[in-house]
């Protein structure tokens, strides 16, 4: 692998020695007893950033600064036009600096450049402009079931949001939160990844940078079990917004639930991808690489379970397994590259462990099924595809989160639909047919938030996105953040004077009463 030590050296003089949170529009105090968390570059291994953990003093000082914000109405009582025009500047900031926040998503969390730079930073930018479409267009509600009355809907911000995000897709995933949260009027504390807290903390910068008062946006650094506890913990937090593992969303939520702060969740998958015989083969082939290797497999949509039907399986199987040993596996700032590291040491150690697991089960390894150290110290596992017979194995039951895939063989349809949803998560099917019916089954039976039909991972931004049953709680979407980041009131005014039932008055007066 070519060294990426180049680009790291010059990265690291564009760095503080010390990165720290960001409150109220400046960098929190380095303090002299924090603990300080290495940040590694995924391709090498090497240490890249020292980044100062926030303990809860701080982070309640950041909910403080956000609500102190909140009620300034600085923000939360602009104009439509006004945040608009924030949102629009914001979008076009972000794709004017795509290439250094690529770098810093790259060099953090390993992800391949040339993907976060075609895909992820303009999703982040087109994140912004979208929010300023929706809320321009956003109508208000009234009734008239009564005669002589009028009820009309308005919304308010919900407040203050505490927002976790994970490292596999840190930025696009944060931009979307802090837009869906903002675009309401809402201000925010948001804990990144500890992996991968340098691109957020230069967005935030960028949206003050063009009109975003100070103190709207809050980023905490730090550990999920120090920051991201206090954090979850914190009194005077409206809204808890987390996107991760269904762990952390125990904990997070066992904390809301002290203070009956709503939550909105976005968690785990390993989702079905189901291909049939009548299926375009060669486009089924494509789709099924980009869903199961994109991102280097660590991806919440990944089709990481392939149930292909038995009369194309010998040829589906050989030909994705020879693709898969063809995948260009390297260092992430390389334009070549499809397959960079595993974010982090631990990350890719279990990933690797379910490798052991499966030579106690019934599954056949393809390809893969090793770290790779010949392409140095990075945390690289090799593209890695098992044949599995039983659905109950781990690796069909639980998120690996890699570049590893199943696959299974089913005879009749209606194992497909079985096997796909015999699984504790639903976030997204997959299918590959030509049949009208087949697709309509698809569309019925699957138990998945988002279904994906002859292509692989497209999103419009208007339609809901989330999981079924362990893969999430509500849903992300403009429709959704729009009922999670505000509060709904209900005003019913008379119009004129119409009559008033008339308590405590004497009883010869009551046939005058209208009984309203
Ligand atoms: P994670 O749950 O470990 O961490 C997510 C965030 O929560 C991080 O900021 C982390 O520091 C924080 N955190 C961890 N423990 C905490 C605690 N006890 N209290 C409060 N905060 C805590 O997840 P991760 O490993 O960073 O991300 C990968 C996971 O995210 C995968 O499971 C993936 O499927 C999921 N994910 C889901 C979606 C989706 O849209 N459904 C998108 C991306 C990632």
């Amino acid at each position: 692998m070519a060294s990426p030590m180049p680009h790291i050296e010059a990265f690291k003089l564009t760095l503080p020695d010390v990165v720290t949170g960001h409150v109220a529009g400046l960098s929190v105090l380095a303090n002299s007893s924090a603990t300080i968390l290495p940040v590694h570059f995924p391709g090498t291994g090497e240490s890249i950033a020292s980044l100062q953990e926030d303990d809860a003093t701080q982070v309640i000082a950041a909910v403080n600064v956000a609500r102190e914000r909140f009620r300034s109405g600085d923000w939360s009582k602009c104009t439509t036009t006004e945040k608009q025009s924030v949102f629009r500047a914001a979008a076009q900031a972000i794709r004017n600096n795509a290439h250094e926040l690529a770098l810093q998503e790259s060099l953090c969390a390993g992800l391949p450049f040339a993907h976060l730079a075609s895909r992820q930073i303009p999703r982040a930018a087109e994140n912004f402009d979208f929010f300023a479409d929706y809320i321009g267009q956003l109508a208000g509600e009234t009734y008239d079931q009564l005669h002589d009355y009028r009820t009309v809907v308005t919304r308010q911000p919900a407040g203050v949001a505490a927002i976790f995000t994970p490292w596999n897709a840190c930025l696009a995933l944060s931009s979307m939160q802090i837009a869906s949260c903002i675009a309401f009027g809402n201000s925010c504390v948001l804990k990144p990844s500890e992996f991968a807290p340098l691109a957020v903390l230069q967005l935030v910068r960028l949206l003050e940078s063009v009109g975003l008062p100070t103190g709207v946006v809050n980023v905490v650094n730090g550990r999920g079990s120090v920051t991201g506890a206090a954090l979850a913990t914190a009194a005077g937090v409206d809204r808890i917004s987390l996107t991760g593992r269904g762990d952390t969303a125990r904990k997070v939520m066992a904390a809301a639930a002290a203070q009956l702060t709503p939550v909105h969740f976005e968690l785990e998958g390993n989702s079905a991808n189901i291909i049939f015989d009548d299926a375009d083969i060669d486009r089924a082939i494509d789709g099924a690489l980009v869903s199961a290797f994109g991102n280097s497999g660590q991806i919440c949509i990944a089709g990481s379970r392939i149930l292909v039907q038995q009369n194309i399986a010998d040829r589906f199987i050989d030909a994705f397994v020879a693709r898969t040993k063809n995948l260009q596996v390297g260092d992430p700032l390389d334009n070549r590259t499809e397959v960079g590291p595993m974010a982090f040491a631990q990350h890719q150690q279990k990933v690797l462990n379910y490798f052991a697991l499966a030579e106690n089960t019934d599954a056949t390894l393809l390809t893969g099924g090793r770290a790779m150290p010949e392409l140095g110290g990075g945390y690289f596992v090799a593209p890695t595809v098992f044949k599995v017979l039983d659905n109950n194995s781990p690796l069909c039951q639980e998120e690996i989160f890699g570049p590893v895939v199943t696959i299974q063989i089913f005879n009749e349809d209606e194992e497909a639909w079985t096997i796909a949803n015999d699984s504790p998560f639903g976030l997204i099917g997959y299918c590959w047919t030509e049949s009208l019916h087949r697709a309509q089954l698809f569309q019925q039976r699957l138990e998945a938030g988002t279904l994906w039909l002859n292509t692989p991972i497209a999103r419009d931004l208007r339609a809901p996105f989330g999981g079924f049953k362990a893969s999430g709680i509500g849903r992300d979407g403009p429709r959704h953040a729009a009922d999670f980041f505000t509060e709904e009131k209900a005003t019913i005014a008379a119009l004129g004077k119409p009559p008033i039932r008339r308590m405590g008055v004497s009883r010869q007066h009551e046939d005058n009463d209208d009984g309203a």
